[in-house]
């Protein structure tokens, strides 16, 4: 954007304007030797089912390690990653990531065949014209069933050519892997996409958690949600959770799955796997 009106006629060029274009620029760039690097990793964050309190899956968390200025949070940068090209190839080297994690794990007996890995994917990378053969190629390397991923996409994926999307996500879940509706009730017609996309699960934002238990709306928009996701036969995420009180409120219900810090916070991969997989088994 501003590139964009760095070029216009009539624009007086600012030196504040000129320092916001090399910001950017620098960010692209570090962007760039950043992917080449391998400096992308992931955290991983679980998903607990409330009621039966045991594991049943995890989030991929995007990490920055950046040479300088060390782990990045993916609030400073994910905006304009996202909207750069380079959003593809970062998010399938995370993706081959965590497939290769599963894979290992898998193979040391640690990964439970029911749990799935959720990966984060933009609008971008879903209008790539070969996303889904992208996909299949990264489980077809390390030899996956697509039943140990969930890939979490928000409504604004579906802005652009809703059909595409949804012909995208049938492929995909036709070969099990299947499709989350993160950030739900922060866009501005959720309900329409929550009709026409074809989830499995819909995580409703923090935003509408942090208040549950002293804001009476709040309370009541959470209970609508869980209310129409159930009647629609779709699992239900409460994300952010932070409080025993929330927990407590979230527990009326017995299909409630949370993810937050009151549970654990996103975790480096191996202490993940040494917090919540299964031991190796001894010899
Ligand atoms: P998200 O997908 O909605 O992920 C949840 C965010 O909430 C994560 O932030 C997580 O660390 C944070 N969180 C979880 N529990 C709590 C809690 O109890 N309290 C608080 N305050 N925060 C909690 P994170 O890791 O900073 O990621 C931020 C956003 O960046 C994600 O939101 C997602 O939209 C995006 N993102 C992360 N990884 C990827 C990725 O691999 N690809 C893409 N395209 N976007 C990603
Ligand atoms: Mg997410
Ligand atoms: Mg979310
Ligand atoms: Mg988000």
């Amino acid at each position: 954007e501003a590139k964009r009106r760095a070029h216009g006629s009539l624009q007086v060029f600012e030196p504040k304007m000129a320092a916001e274009v090399n910001r950017l620029l620098q960010l692209e760039s570090d962007i760039r030797s950043s992917y080449q690097e391998h400096r992308f990793t992931f955290h991983l964050q679980p998903l607990i089912d409330l009621h039966a309190r045991s594991l049943v899956g995890a989030e991929a968390l995007i990490r920055w390690n950046h040479p300088m200025r060390g782990v990045v949070s993916p609030y400073e940068f994910i905006g304009f990653l996202e909207n750069s090209e380079m959003i593809n190839p970062v998010g399938m080297q995370l993706l081959d990531d965590v497939c290769q994690f599963i894979r290992s794990h898998k193979e040391q007996g640690r990964f439970p065949p029911e749990m799935r890995i959720a990966v984060n994917i933009s609008e971008r990378q879903i209008y790539d014209a070969d996303f889904v053969g992208k996909c299949l190629s990264v489980l077809q390397k390390y030899k996956l069933p697509g039943s140990c991923l969930e890939f979490e996409i928000t409504e604004g994926a579906a802005l652009h050519n809703l059909d595409e999307v949804v012909d995208k996500m049938r492929k995909l879940q036709n070969e099990g892997i299947t499709f989350a509706l993160d950030d739900f009730g922060t866009g501005y017609s959720s309900l329409s996409y929550l009709k026409r996309l074809p989830v499995n699960k819909v995580k409703i934002d923090k935003s509408f958690i942090d208040d549950i238990t002293i804001d009476p709306q709040d309370a009541a928009m959470v209970a609508s949600i869980i209310a129409i996701a159930r009647n629609m036969n779709l699992l239900i995420v409460a994300e952010g959770v932070e409080t025993d009180a929330q927990a407590q409120w979230l527990s009326q219900y017995d299909d409630i799955l949370i993810q937050g810090y009151l549970f654990d916070k996103p975790l480096q991969p191996e202490v993940f796997s040494q917090n919540y997989l299964p031991k190796p088994p001894a010899y």
